[in-house]
């Protein structure tokens, strides 16, 4: 008898900003999507538990973005991002 154990890549798009964000890579405006990025052990290919788990705001175009050590971490990045900067006037 034989057990086939391993681990599988996965990555979850959760949300995206409700307004624009200014991405520097290609100098565009797109909405970022907040992302869950894990592993799953899988037991004779079938994913059973996630062991490593991390969360970050990427754009979707270049995949560059912040990372967040926590979801909370990550909701409160996604509304700093969806709100824009105020014009600050001497
Ligand atoms: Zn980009």
């Amino acid at each position: 008898m034989f057990i086939v154990w391993g681990s599988r890549g996965y990555q979850k798009r959760l949300s995206e900003t409700e307004g624009l964000v200014h991405c520097e890579h290609f100098n565009n405006d797109v909405h970022y999507e907040a992302v869950e990025i894990g592993r799953h052990f899988t037991l004779f290919w079938i994913p059973l538990f996630t062991y490593r788990r991390q969360y970050a705001a990427v754009c979707p175009i270049c995949g560059r973005g912040r990372s967040a050590d926590a979801k909370a971490e990550l909701e409160y990045l996604m509304a700093a991002l969806s709100t824009p900067a105020p014009d600050v006037k001497a």
